[in-house]
């Protein structure tokens, strides 16, 4: 209740603010309990409001994208959800390869540009979901390509709603990660595109749907890959090998068609995802040897 009555003194808020809200209606795994408090800031100014606003009445934040790599748990979120997926969402070309795009914008959105002026290097995002903030964060990837390759730098807004601009060479990429100060959240990414022309851009995207075609075939609502990929190792194959597809746990489903991919049937709930998730380890690990690390991020608390 503090936290609503404090909200509603943030005059200058332009963007709206929602209270009790089903995390399930902000994941596509379509899971998840309430979170207390989702703001979604429009622009820079509304964003240095709420994280200053947050620091000074020591109120807990996570930052949103588009929810495409997340498991949230049934007891939902006791914190402010600053969601970023629906302000940022410009796309500004400083000349012919260089653009800054807006954290919220949609990795198919941008494709789409680069598609039309003729520019390679992000052909790999084709059919991966998520915003821009969320695929700069967790370094997103596929077929030998991945955010590393062509983000020049990032602009934050952190601490005490200041503003910085983070280099590459300090993001410090790794597999499916970046470094950014603790509660900072990206508004921009910086990126640098190669020349080539619309038709061989159609071209190599047409060859990666194809590649893609296996997971293109889960229907259901899913995070993407569950676990990482151990060194050399193909966390689905190891899963599959461990007989493990197909295995339930209530409306929770190893997938069929791909091993590392957990869907929801229908009413799947976070519990039933983690122990599926707690089966695979052990699994894995006593028929293999190999210690599997979630690739999805797991938040909030259980009911
Ligand atoms: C069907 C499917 C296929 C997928 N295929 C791939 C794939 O091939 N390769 C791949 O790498 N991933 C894949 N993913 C996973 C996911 O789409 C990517 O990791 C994506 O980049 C996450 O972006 P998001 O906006 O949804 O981030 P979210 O899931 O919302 O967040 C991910 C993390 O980033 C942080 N974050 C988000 N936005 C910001 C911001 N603006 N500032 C600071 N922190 C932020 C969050 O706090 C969280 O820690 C797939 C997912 C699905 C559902």
């Amino acid at each position: 209740m503090a936290v609503q009555y404090s909200l509603f003194f943030i005059q200058r808020f332009k963007g709206k603010v929602l209270f009790n809200v089903p995390m399930s209606e902000y994941t596509s795994i379509k899971i998840g309990g309430p979170a207390d408090v989702m703001a979604f800031p429009q622009d820079e100014g509304d964003l240095k409001d709420i994280l200053a606003f947050a620091e000074a009445k020591s109120f807990p934040f996570y930052i949103l994208g588009g929810g495409t790599n997340l498991l949230v748990r049934d007891g939902g979120i006791r914190s402010i959800v600053i969601n970023m997926s629906e302000g940022f969402k410009d796309i500004v070309w400083e000349d012919e390869t260089n653009a800054s795009v807006g954290a919220g914008v949609r990795l198919s959105e941008l494709l789409f540009q680069c598609r039309e002026r003729g520019l390679t290097g992000f052909e790999f995002a084709s059919g991966i979901p998520g915003t821009i903030g969320g695929a700069v964060m967790m370094n997103a990837g596929a077929y030998g390509g991945e955010m590393k390759d062509i983000v020049e730098g990032v602009e934050v807004i952190g601490k005490k709603g200041v503003k910085n601009f983070i280099p590459k060479k300090d993001l410090a990429f790794a597999y499916r990660k970046a470094e950014v100060p603790k509660g900072a959240a990206v508004t921009r990414a910086h990126m640098k595109f190669e020349k080539s022309t619309p038709d061989a851009v159609k071209e190599k995207i047409r060859d990666l749907k194809e590649r893609r075609k296996t997971t293109a075939h889960i229907t259901f609502p899913n995070a993407g890959s569950v676990f990482r990929n151990p060194e050399n190792k193909s966390a689905g194959r190891l899963i599959e090998e461990a007989g493990l597809k197909g295995e339930r746990s209530g409306d929770a489903q190893i997938s069929e068609v791909h091993a590392n991919y957990i869907v929801n049937l229908g009413a799947a709930k976070a519990k039933d995802v983690l122990s599926l998730m707690a089966l695979i380890r052990d699994r894995v690990y006593s028929q293999k040897g190999v210690v599997l690390e979630p690739e999805i991020k797991v938040i909030g608390e259980d009911q």
